[in-house]
């Protein structure tokens, strides 16, 4: 076992400071890794602030983690000391479910173990990358290709593969018409992966302050939800929506912005039941779903697909001391794109 220096949150209510926490010694087919980077992704804040129910105490969260393996278990093969190494939602599953088996192990049968605000099968709590090391078990630890910085492919361990794999499971691709709900972390690896899949982007935002940035991350088109009259004018447009919004959505009025046969996604995790009119769906033959990040093999596959097109995400370096401020402005909206935590400044 080690002590680990780590970010963490002692209840909902109380701010987060630098402690300790202990990390287990190596299994044989654990990697043990040094933490350079983790993302700040708008679940953490929902989940140290308990807005989606009850949560686990000390919190240390964080699950886009980017770092370095330092040691490897007996039976690892996948892994090697100094291979650049991700990790995101979670570091285990049952393996054996059919949903596992297929390699959606986002959706295990059994619940997949959370890489923070969860238990291992065992029951120990997990903690997350607002933390110096992590030690999981290599099957579910990725794998960072060269070309990509660590600090800006921390967040495509979450934001990436979020809006990659439904961008994926509907079709985006060219002659399809494709609009992004939300310019946030996700909302912008939205533009990036759809636009590099050759898909038509259009961002839907609250306002145009982020238009110039929308369009250098590949959007042809860019409105203001805002301001009145904007979904009216783009009636029947979409093939696919993705809606990154974590606040309530008039869902019945981005619903008839979708063409025959449209679908429109949800990732974003608002914590009030939403509320839609089954004519909305009906009247087009439309589709309301969701998404839930993705698999082992598809993060692995969107990791490849963003060194290869030279995306990483738009980040803002912050330090340990400047959390809590930075979950501020997510909650504000006005992030630029995603804070990632510099971990050579935690303790
Ligand atoms: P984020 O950076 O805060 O982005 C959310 C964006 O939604 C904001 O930047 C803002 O964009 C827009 N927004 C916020 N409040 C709004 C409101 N009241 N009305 C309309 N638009 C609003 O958050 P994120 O990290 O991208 O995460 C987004 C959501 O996805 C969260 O709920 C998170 O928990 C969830 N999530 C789900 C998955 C999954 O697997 N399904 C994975 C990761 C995260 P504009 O300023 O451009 O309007
Ligand atoms: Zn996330
Ligand atoms: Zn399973």
């Amino acid at each position: 076992m080690t002590t680990v220096a780590a970010i963490i949150k002692p209840t909902a209510d109380a701010p987060f400071e630098v402690g300790t926490i202990v990390r287990r010694a190596p299994r044989a087919n654990d990697v043990v890794i040094d933490v350079h980077y983790a993302g700040i992704c708008h679940s953490d804040i929902h989940q140290a602030r308990e807005e989606w129910g009850k949560a686990i105490f000390p919190m240390v969260p964080g699950h886009e983690i980017a770092g370095i393996v330092t040691e490897v278990g007996d039976a690892v093969t996948k892994h090697q000391v100094g291979d650049r190494v991700g990790i995101g939602c979670f570091v285990d599953s049952c393996r054996e479910c059919e949903n596992c088996l297929a390699g959606e192990e986002q959706f295990c049968l059994k619940g997949n173990v959370a890489t923070y605000n969860g238990r291992e099968y065992d029951g120990e709590p997990t903690y997350g990358g607002y933390s110096k090391q992590i030690v999981a078990d290599e099957n579910y630890v990725l794998s960072i290709p060269e070309g990509i910085e660590l600090d800006v492919a921390a967040p495509l361990l979450c934001a990436g593969i979020t809006t990659y794999s439904p961008l994926k499971h509907w079709g985006a691709g060219p002659g399809k018409q494709v609009a992004i709900v939300g310019m946030g972390g996700l909302g912008h690896m939205g533009v990036k992966i759809a636009h590099a899949l050759g898909a038509e982007v259009t961002v839907l935002s609250q306002t145009t302050s982020k238009e110039e940035d929308g369009k250098r991350f590949g959007a042809d088109h860019y409105y203001a939800t805002g301001e009145e009259g904007t979904l009216k004018s783009l009636r029947g447009r979409f093939d696919l929506i993705i809606n990154t919004v974590s606040a309530d959505l008039d869902i019945d009025a981005y619903l008839s912005t979708l063409k025959l046969n449209g679908s429109m996604v949800f990732v974003g995790l608002p914590e009030n039941t939403q509320q839609f009119r089954v004519f909305s769906l009906v009247g087009g033959r439309r589709s309301l779903a969701g998404s839930n990040i993705g698999g082992i093999r598809e993060t692995q596959e969107m990791l490849d697909f963003c060194a290869e097109h030279g995306i990483g995400s738009q980040i803002e370096l912050i330090g340990a001391d400047e959390v809590e401020g930075a979950y501020d402005r997510v909650v504000r909206s006005d992030v630029r794109y995603r804070f990632v935590i510099d971990t050579a400044t935690i303790g």
